[in-house]
C-alpha cells in the first residue's frame, strides 16, 4: 500500500442520478427497499470501477450508501434520532444565512444512551467484492459528532454534557475500528472537519461553532481547550488499537474576512502532534490555506501527510504538471514515502451534492499520472 506518493481519495463521490431518484422514491414509499438496493449496489460497483480505472492505489466505496458523511451514523447506532434542523431551533434557516454556513437539514441528534452497532463494516463487506486493492473506510470522528449531535434540550437526559457523549461515541468507534481491521480494511480515516474549522477560531469561536451554539446550545471552550479536547477524543478512539493504519482528515475553508487567512493547520502545533494518528489528510489547494511545509517538517517520524492536490470546488481538471507542482511544496520537508496524494476533500460529503462524476474521475487520473512523474523524479 505504501509506495512513495500513494494515491487515494478522501472518501465520498457524488451519487449517480438513478441512485438519487431511487432514494427519493424510497423515502416516499413509492418503491420497495429491494429496488433501492439494486441502485446502491450499482453505484458502489461503478464508483470502485472508476477509481480502479483512474489508477488509485487505495480504494473507497465512495460513501455511496450514506446519506451524508456524518449523519448516517444516526441510522446505524441506536440512541440517535434524526430531526429536521428547524426542530432544533425554529430560527435555524435564518441562523445559517446570517453566519454564511451550510448544513444538511436532517440532523442526527443523540436522545438516548448509545449502543454498540456496526457502522461501516457492512458497507465494506459489500464493497470489497469489486476490488482486490487495499481499502480505506471513513468514519466521523468524535469531536465532530459531539458538536453535531449533542443538543442541550434533546440530549441532556442521555448525556449531561457534550463531553460525556463524545467520549461514549469514541469508545463505540474504537469497537468499529477493530471490526473493520478484522474484516481486512487497510486504512481507517477519521473525519474531523470541526477541528479543521477551528483554524478560523481564536479568542472568539469560528462561524461553525457560532452556529452550533445558536442551534444546539453548546458553548465554545476557547481555542486551546477545543484543540486539546479534539486530540484527546481521537486518542480515545485509537487507544490500544493496532494492525490498521489510522488517518485523520481535517477540512479547511479559508475565509477572506478572517484574521487567520493565509495561516494553516500549523496553528494547531504543538498540541496536534499529541494525536496518535499515522496520517493527516489535509486541504491545501484553496487560496489562504497556508504553507504545508511549515506543518510537515514538524511531524514526528513515521507520520505521513495525505496532501490535498486536487480541488473539489471547481470543475477544472488539473494537469498532471499542476499536481506535481502542488506536491513539490512539501518535498524537502518530508520524505517521499511519507507523502500521499489525494483530493482536498470528498467530492460529495452529502447525498445531494452534485459534482460531475466524470470530472471527478478525470481529476483522479491526472493525480495518478502526477504520482508517476513524481516517483520517477524523487524515488
Ligand atoms: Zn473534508
Amino acid at each position: 500500500m505504501s509506495g512513495p506518493f500513494t494515491t487515494t481519495v478522501v472518501g465520498s463521490f457524488s451519487r449517480p442520478r438513478d441512485l438519487i431518484e431511487a432514494s427519493k422514491k424510497r423515502a416516499k414509499g413509492e418503491i420497495p427497499q429491494a429496488e433501492l438496493d439494486v441502485q446502491l449496489e450499482r453505484a458502489t460497483e461503478a464508483t470502485i470501477r472508476g477509481e480502479e480505472e483512474a489508477g488509485l492505489d487505495v480504494i473507497t466505496d465512495g460513501e455511496q450508501r450514506r446519506s451524508s458523511f456524518v449523519s448516517f451514523v444516526g441510522d446505524k447506532i441506536p440512541g440517535f434520532k434524526v430531526m429536521h434542523i428547524t426542530e432544533l431551533n425554529p430560527d435555524a434557516m435564518e441562523i445559517l444565512k446570517r453566519n454564511k454556513v451550510q448544513l444538511t437539514y436532517m440532523r442526527a441528534v443523540v436522545t438516548e444512551e448509545l449502543r454498540d452497532a456496526v457502522i461501516a463494516a457492512d458497507e465494506f463487506e459489500k464493497a470489497r467484492r469489486y476490488s482486490k486493492k487495499p481499502f480505506k473506510v471513513t468514519l466521523p470522528a468524535p469531536y465532530l459528532v459531539m458538536w453535531e449531535s449533542w443538543h442541550r434540550t434533546h440530549s441532556e437526559g442521555a448525556y449531561p454534557t457534550p463531553e460525556d457523549f463524545g467520549y461514549a461515541y469514541a469508545k463505540l468507534l474504537r469497537n468499529e475500528v477493530g471490526r473493520l481491521r478484522d474484516a481486512g480494511v487497510s486504512f481507517v480515516q477519521l473525519d474531523e472537519p470541526m477541528l479543521g474549522d477551528l483554524t478560523e477560531a481564536g479568542d472568539k469561536p469560528d462561524r461553525y461553532r457560532n452556529v452550533f451554539r445558536e442551534l444546539y446550545g453548546q458553548e465554545y471552550r476557547g481555542f486551546k481547550e477545543e484543540l486539546k479536547l479534539a486530540v484527546d477524543m481521537l486518542n480515545e478512539v485509537v487507544k490500544g488499537v493496532s494492525g490498521v493504519k489510522i488517518g485523520v482528515h481535517m477540512d479547511r475553508w479559508p475565509n477572506k474576512d478572517s484574521p487567520y487567512f493565509d495561516q494553516g493547520y500549523e496553528r494547531f502545533l504543538p498540541e496536534l502532534l499529541e494525536a496518535r494518528t499515522s496520517q493527516w489528510i489535509l486541504e491545501y489547494t484553496s487560496q489562504g490555506t497556508g504553507d504545508p511545509a511549515k506543518l510537515v517538517k514538524e511531524f514526528p517520524d513515521g507520520v505521513e501527510i495525505g496532501l490535498g492536490v486536487i480541488s473539489v470546488q471547481n470543475y477544472e481538471v488539473e494537469s498532471p504538471e499542476q499536481v506535481v507542482a502542488r506536491a513539490e511544496r512539501v518535498i524537502g520537508s518530508i520524505e517521499p514515502e511519507r507523502i500521499w496524494l489525494n483530493p482536498d476533500c470528498g467530492f460529495a460529503p452529502g447525498m445531494f451534492r452534485t459534482f460531475p462524476r466524470e470530472i471527478a474521475f478525470a481529476k483522479l487520473k491526472s493525480m495518478t499520472e502526477a504520482a508517476g512523474i513524481l516517483r520517477k523524479k524523487y524515488a
